[in-house]
This record gives structure tokens, C-alpha cells and sequence, in this order.
């Protein structure tokens, strides 16, 4: 005979699948374009508290802490337009998602783009039509407008990063340039 008490549970714990369903769903897409004017932020080094874009701003709580400048780093917050088989949509993707898109971190990205001004629109181009496997999550936060990037598994067995790509479309620019011209 059935324990009622177990029985609840059970129904308990389908609920709470439930839930994590409606708060999560994996699904198969296309990236239709990234922001690319938008796609990083800065933390501070240790905590990794958002910090103000001012350059001279640093974390105080660190800071008063280890009674250093505790510096800052940049961090991933991709705006990507995806498509599903049915919608289009926009979701947000942090810092562990973008960096396997990008296989490397977003100061290592934004030194690229230093001497590349053009690698964040040539990096849209490189991730757009590409298909990936992405968990999308409602926000905890009600205020958030997005859907995020829970994770990503790029769908093509031949998946390059995106810093790959644009590394490999450097030395290719930088051979032909240095090919004596033909005769
Ligand atoms: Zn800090």
C-alpha cells in the first residue's frame, strides 16, 4: 500500500520539475546578430562587482579590505538575436556562455579589438547563421527583460571560436598584404 506521505512528495517533486521546466528549456538555434556595440562590462578583479565604466572608479569594499587598488577586469554580457524553428528572440549571455563562443576573455577580446577595430562587427559576422544548443533561463529578477544564456554547445562539429577565426582571418590579411605584388 502507498504511503500518502510519499505520494505528496512525489507530486511535490513533480512540481518542482515542473517549474524548473517553465524556468528553463533548452532549445536549438540560430544566432541572427550580437550587439556589437554593447557587449562587455566592468568588475572588479577580486569580487567581480560591476564597477562604473569611469576608468578611476575601483571597489572600495576590496579595496578597504586588502588596502591595495584591487584593479578591474571586463567581463562578457552578450545581446544575441536568436532563432528558434518557430521565433526570433533576443537573450542575454554572460561571461561563461560568451566565453565559449569567443574562446577567451573579454579583456583578451577587447586588446584584440585594440589593434583590430573592426573584430566586434567581423566577430557578429562570425557568429551569425552558426547554430548552437543553448539552456535558456527566465531571469530571477523580475526586472530583467531577457532570457539568459544558461549554456551553450555549438551545434557544427568544425565550430571554430570566434578569436580562432578572427586570428586566422588576421594572418591570412596580414600574408596577403605582405605578398609582393604580381608582376
Ligand atoms: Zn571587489
Amino acid at each position: 500500500m502507498e504511503n500518502p506521505q510519499s505520494t505528496e512528495s512525489k507530486e511535490a517533486g513533480k512540481r518542482r520539475k515542473l517549474e524548473s521546466d517553465e524556468r528553463s528549456r533548452t532549445v536549438m538555434c540560430m544566432v541572427v546578430s550580437m550587439d556589437t556595440s554593447n557587449f562587455c562590462y566592468r568588475v572588479c578583479s577580486i569580487c567581480e562587482r560591476t564597477l562604473p565604466e569611469e576608468a578611476k572608479a575601483c571597489c572600495n569594499f576590496c579595496k578597504f579590505r586588502t588596502g591595495v587598488d584591487p584593479g578591474s577586469k571586463r567581463l562578457f554580457r552578450l545581446l544575441l538575436r536568436v532563432a528558434t524553428f518557430t521565433e526570433i528572440f533576443e537573450v542575454i549571455c554572460f561571461d561563461r556562455a560568451a566565453r565559449v563562443l569567443f574562446g577567451c576573455s573579454a579583456d583578451e577580446f577587447l586588446d584584440f579589438l585594440k589593434l583590430n577595430p573592426n573584430a566586434a562587427v567581423t566577430a557578429d559576422e562570425i557568429l551569425e547563421r552558426d547554430l548552437f544548443e543553448m539552456t535558456l533561463s527566465k531571469p530571477k529578477n523580475g526586472n530583467a527583460q531577457h532570457l539568459r544564456v544558461a549554456t551553450v554547445k555549438p551545434m557544427r562539429s568544425c565550430f571554430r571560436s570566434v578569436i580562432d577565426t578572427l586570428r586566422q582571418l588576421h594572418r591570412v590579411t596580414l600574408a596577403s598584404s605582405r605578398a609582393p605584388l604580381p608582376a
